[in-house]
């Protein structure tokens, strides 16, 4: 390993060749839950681009067209299938795999106002405790394209979209074992990444391009937990400071990029009353003793802190930001006669990387991998295909920071 980490750079500048003859991979596929928080008793289903053959029980049973609709419902403990001219029954599964790579299919949950949504790839139907389960088989790039779509928005620059392929694409391995239990890899929604399904976006589809089968990995050659948030401040998080676990690459770093951004200053007024009362009740402070009523009414935090004033017993600040509510633990507290004013920088947890520094980056001429690497620390970008991911468990979750990857 430690040959490999020395001679890394240099493989990377001629292309990775002599590693890449030894650790080829086939695309990879990702299997994602959808709909996993609705109760789907019957979906519709219409292939795109191409025709679908259909599978009961690993069995093909014939195809439908692009002009015919397939309404699959569970019945009884089993799964029917009717289309104009198919009527099939499973007792375990039911496929749908397009005749061409780039085929898909419009799928609609029955019975609800959610809009029809187009997933590239695969979709199987299974059924778990009396309900349907939706698992669509997803061509990693075509994933990453569908969640940067998802999870970035609209009219950014081309540099964020770079990175956030990156990030999302890394983000499906290091926890493509989130749901194995559940029988598929990562769910649509807030938990893991959300997705919705085929991107339209012409701008991330280049930058997917762009990016092809390139992820992240710290200095042992491991995928990394890319955690992200809104806005950190002016200055990033530990890890260890927040989840109690230290990462190489999530350390804490000046950003003098999202000061000015929409997410970059919040505040906060309470009562007087309300605030020493709420340390009182959880910290036992003492509100008798001055130097410690002070130190709690007038702080002003030079840079990060952990812990709120000068004052015993401790009070973490991640305590009270999630107690009250707050944007962030980076704020300050002053009076103004019987209201308590609390000041504060930044939106979200802090650690990994700041989107709207990483935005401004991007608008100032900053390419990409000098964005990722200004966040994270020491990682390496490395093609997939350099990674001998599905023999041993460099694919397994990176000791993990702890907690959810954004908010
Ligand atoms: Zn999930
Ligand atoms: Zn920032």
């Amino acid at each position: 390993m430690v040959l490999l980490r020395t001679l890394l750079p240099l493989f990377l500048l001629l292309g990775s060749t002599v590693w890449a003859q030894q650790d080829i991979t086939v695309d990879r596929t990702m299997r994602i839950g959808l709909y996993r928080e609705r109760v789907v008793k019957q979906v519709v289903v219409m292939p795109v681009k191409s025709i679908c053959v259909l599978f009961a029980d690993g069995e093909r049973k014939g195809e439908v067209a692009t002009t015919d609709g397939l309404r699959i419902s569970v019945a009884g403990g089993a799964i029917t299938a009717r289309s104009l001219t198919l009527n099939v029954t499973a007792k375990r599964k039911i496929e749908l795999v397009p005749r061409v790579t780039d085929g898909g299919f419009r799928l609609r949950i029955s019975d609800t106002k959610l809009p029809e949504r187009t997933y590239p790839g695969k979709l199987a139907v299974t059924v778990t405790a009396g309900n349907l389960m939706l698992v669509n088989a997803v061509p990693l790039e075509a994933y990453t394209a569908g969640v940067v779509q998802a999870e970035a928005g609209k009219e950014h620059h081309q540099e964020y979209y770079k990175l956030q392929a990156v990030t999302c694409r890394t983000y499906a391995l290091t926890n493509q074992r989130k749901h194995q239990p559940e029988g598929f890899e990562l769910c649509d929604g807030v938990h893991c990444q959300v997705y919705h399904g085929r991107n339209r976006n012409d701008s991330i589809r280049m930058a997917v391009d762009a990016t092809h089968s390139l992820v992240l990995v710290d200095a042992d050659i491991k995928l990394i937990q890319a955690t992200f948030h809104s806005n950190c401040g002016g200055e990033t998080v530990n890890a260890e400071d927040l989840w109690g676990r230290s990462q190489t690459y999530l350390r804490a770093t000046v950003d003098t990029f999202c000061t000015a951004a929409p997410h970059a200053t919040w505040t906060k007024n309470m009562s007087r009353t309300e605030w020493l009362g709420y340390l009182q009740r959880k910290y036992s402070l003492r509100t008798g003793d001055s130097a410690q009523l002070y130190a709690v009414l007038n702080y002003e935090p030079q840079c990060r802190d952990l812990y709120l004033g000068n004052t015993w017993p401790l009070v973490p600040l991640k305590n009270v930001r999630e107690d009250l509510g707050l944007k962030s633990t980076f704020f300050s507290v002053r009076t103004e006669g019987e209201k308590v004013v609390l000041e504060g920088r930044g939106f979200g947890h802090g650690v990994g990387l700041c989107q709207e520094g990483a935005m401004k980056m991007a608008r100032a001429g900053k390419s990409y991998t000098d964005i990722l690497h200004h966040y994270y620390t020491s990682v390496h970008l490395v093609d997939l295909t350099t990674l001998d991911f599905f023999r041993d468990d460099s694919l397994a979750p990176n000791g993990g920071a702890g907690g959810p990857r954004s908010r």
